[in-house]
């Protein structure tokens, strides 16, 4: 795609630090890095978010997730997997991309999730009630 900068990327016209490449997938490091070693691995296929995705893209782009996230636990404590869709989830960059962040001990990274105690029964089982349509 003519503007996306992660095609850009992957054809060069950006300079990236690439990690990892494959006949489906390219892995480079994040130019603002949340930690050391911050891998981003995308399909050379723009896509926008994953449920635009194939099960054969996806299956194709695992192997790359795969490969990096073994490399990453390597060197690393640990390893946290995150892939953000459209910007109300953070997606800054509308190409599918998996973000690999490594984890050191004492690294003082943390997630900042704020667990919703509101949710309740009733709206769970109206989510599933819709959800259920498109799932099978
Ligand atoms: P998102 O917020 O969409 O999940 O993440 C997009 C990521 O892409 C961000 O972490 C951002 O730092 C990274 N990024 C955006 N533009 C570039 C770039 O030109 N080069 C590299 N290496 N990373 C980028
Ligand atoms: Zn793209």
């Amino acid at each position: 795609m003519e503007d996306c900068v992660f095609c850009k990327i992957i054809k060069g016209e950006i300079p990236s630090t690439k990690v990892y490449e494959d006949e489906f997938c390219f892995a480079f490091l994040d130019i603002e890095p949340v930690n050391v070693g911050h891998i981003l691995v995308i399909p050379k296929k723009h896509v926008e978010t994953i449920d635009k995705m194939t099960k054969e893209d996806l299956c194709n782009l695992n192997e790359g997730i795969l490969k990096v996230s073994k490399g990453i636990l390597k060197i690393a404590d640990g390893l946290n997997v995150m892939q953000n869709n459209r910007w109300i989830a953070g997606q800054e960059v509308s190409h599918v991309h998996f973000h690999l962040i490594p984890r050191y001990e004492g690294d003082g990274y943390k997630f900042n999730w704020v667990r919703d105690e509101g949710v309740t029964e009733e709206e769970n089982k109206e989510f599933l009630e819709k959800f259920g349509k498109f799932i099978s």
